[in-house]
C-alpha cells in the first residue's frame, strides 16, 4: 500500500542494539537454552520494598489519576532537593521535571532544543540511543572517535576540532560512561565545557549512573562547573541506582526557559510520567536507603574486580577496569585480529556456540570490542568468564 508506509525519518532509526540482543538471549532461554545473558544493563536487585510500597500505597489509596505534565509540585521540589543534595546541583523546583525515563528525558531535551540539520557531537563510545534521539529530533548526529589509550576521556582539544570542524551547536556527554565506565577528573572536564562556552554550545549531560562509583572517583555534573549551568540539561535519576528500570522514571534539569519547553512537548506526547510511579519516586527522593545502596555497591564492586581479574587471564582479550557504571568494556582487538572477524562476529559467536549474550561494540562505535553488563549475579558472572575462555582457547 503506498499511501500508509513509515516515512524516510523513521527508517533511518534502527532498533535499540541492546533491546535486540537481550530479547534475542530471552528467546533463546524460552526455547530451553542455557543462555546467560550481560546484554541488557538492568541491575538484578529488586526496586527497594520501600520504594515499591509507596506505589502500591498510591493505587491502595486511588492516587491513579492524572497528575500535571511536569510531575506533582512536590516531586519535582523533592527532584530539586536530591539533585542538589547528592550532585550539588542549584536548580529550582521549576527547572526539574519528571520524564518517563531518562530515554523520554533524553528525547524532551533534544526536541527542545535542536534545530533541524543541527549538528550535534557524540563522543564514542556512546550509549546507543543517542545518535537515534538526535535523528529524531531533525538533528545529525556527529560521531567523535573514541580514545581507548585516553581511557575514554576525549581531550578538550579533539572536541573543539571536531566542533569547529563541523559546525555543532551541541554536545552529548555521559558520565558515568555507558559503555566503557569512564569518568573524567574534574578538570578534564572543565576543559570540556570550556569549550562548549568558548563554542557556544549548549549541553545534554546523561547522569542516570552517577551514583555508581568505584576506586574513590567521583562525578561531577558540568552544570556545577563555571560557564556549565546554564548551557546544560541535566538526566539524571533513580533507574539504574534504585532498580527502577520498570517504572520509568527520571528528572530532567535545566535553566528554566528549556524546562518549560520540554513540560509543553511532554503535555502534548505523554500527558504525564505514571502518577504510581511518581509516588515511587518521591519515596526514592525522601528517603535514602544507605544500607541498601552499600550492598549494591559492594555486590558491584565484587563482580567488578572478578571481571577484570578473570579476564587478565584469558588471551587476546583485556580490560580497563570502569570506574563508574556497571559494564566491563572488553577490548577483543588482539583475538579479531588473530581470527579474522570483527566484533559483531564474536558477539554472534559467543551466542551461537557458547550461550553467552554480550553487545558487540560497534554498537556504541567501538568495533574490536565488547560489553558485558555485570549487573548480574557472581553466578552468571562465572558462567560468562567459563564461556569466554572457551570460546577464546577454541581453534
Ligand atoms: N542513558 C544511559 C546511558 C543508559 O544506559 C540508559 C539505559 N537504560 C538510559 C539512558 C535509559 O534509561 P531509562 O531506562 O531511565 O530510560
Ligand atoms: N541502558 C541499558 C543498556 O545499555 C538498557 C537497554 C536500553 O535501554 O537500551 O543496556
Amino acid at each position: 500500500m503506498a499511501g500508509l508506509a513509515p516515512n524516510a525519518r523513521s527508517r533511518r532509526i534502527e532498533e535499540s542494539a541492546t533491546l535486540a540482543i537481550t530479547a534475542k538471549a530471552a528467546a533463546m532461554k524460552q526455547r530451553g537454552a542455557d543462555v546467560v545473558s550481560l546484554g541488557a544493563g538492568e541491575p538484578d536487585f529488586p526496586t527497594p520494598p520501600p520504594i515499591a510500597r509507596a506505589g502500591v500505597r498510591a493505587i491502595e489509596q486511588g492516587r491513579t489519576r492524572y497528575t500535571a505534565a511536569p510531575g506533582v509540585p512536590e516531586l519535582r521540589a523533592a527532584g530539586a532537593d536530591w539533585l542538589r543534595a547528592t550532585f550539588g546541583l542549584d536548580h529550582g523546583k521549576d527547572e526539574v521535571m519528571v520524564c518517563a525515563g531518562a530515554k523520554a528525558a533524553l528525547h524532551m531535551a533534544l526536541d527542545a532544543v535542536v534545530e533541524p540539520g543541527d549538528r550535534v557531537l557524540i563522543l564514542a563510545p556512546y550509549w546507543v540511543s543517542y545518535p537515534a534521539l538526535v535523528t529524531m529530533a531533525d538533528g545529525e548526529p556527529v560521531i567523535v572517535p573514541p580514545v581507548p589509550e585516553r581511557g575514554f576521556v576525549h581531550d578538550a582539544a579533539a572536541v573543539r576540532d571536531a566542533a569547529r570542524r563541523h559546525g555543532a551547536r551541541g554536545l552529548i556527554l555521559n558520565y558515568p560512561n555507558n559503555p566503557s565506565g569512564a569518568v573524567p577528573e574534574r578538570h578534564e572536564l572543565q576543559a570540556i565545557v570550556d569549550v562548549a562556552r568558548d563554542l557556544d554550545l549548549w549541553l545534554l549531560s546523561d547522569e542516570i549512573y552517577g551514583t555508581l562509583l568505584y576506586d574513590g572517583a567521583t562525578h561531577v555534573s558540568p552544570a556545577v562547573l563555571p560557564g556549565g549551568r546554564e548551557r546544560t540539561m541535566v538526566v539524571s535519576g533513580f533507574t539504574k541506582s534504585h532498580t527502577m528500570t520498570g517504572w520509568r522514571t527520571s528528572f530532567l534539569a535545566a535553566p528554566r526557559a528549556v524546562i518549560d519547553a520540554c513540560c509543553r512537548i511532554q503535555s502534548q506526547v505523554l500527558g504525564n510520567p505514571c502518577t504510581i510511579s511518581q509516588e515511587a519516586m518521591l519515596e526514592a527522593c525522601r528517603t535514602p536507603l544507605p544500607e541498601d545502596q552499600a550492598t549494591r555497591m559492594r555486590a558491584f564492586g565484587e563482580r567488578r574486580r572478578f571481571l577484570c581479574d578473570a579476564l587478565a587471564g584469558i588471551r587476546g582479550l583485556s580490560l580497563r577496569p570502569p570506574r563508574g557504571a556497571f559494564y566491563a568494556l572488553v577490548d577483543a582487538r588482539e583475538l579479531c585480529a588473530a581470527r579474522g572477524i570483527d566484533d559483531v562476529q564474536v558477539a554472534e559467536q559467543l551466542l551461537e556456540r557458547h550461550q553467552l549474550a554480550v553487545v558487540p561494540g560497534s554498537a556504541f562505535a567501538i568495533p574490536g570490542f565488547v560489553r558485558l553488563s555485570y549487573a548480574a549475579s557472581m553466578d552468571d558472572l562465572r558462567k560468562a568468564v567459563d564461556r569466554l575462555r572457551a570460546f577464546a582457547e577454541a581453534r
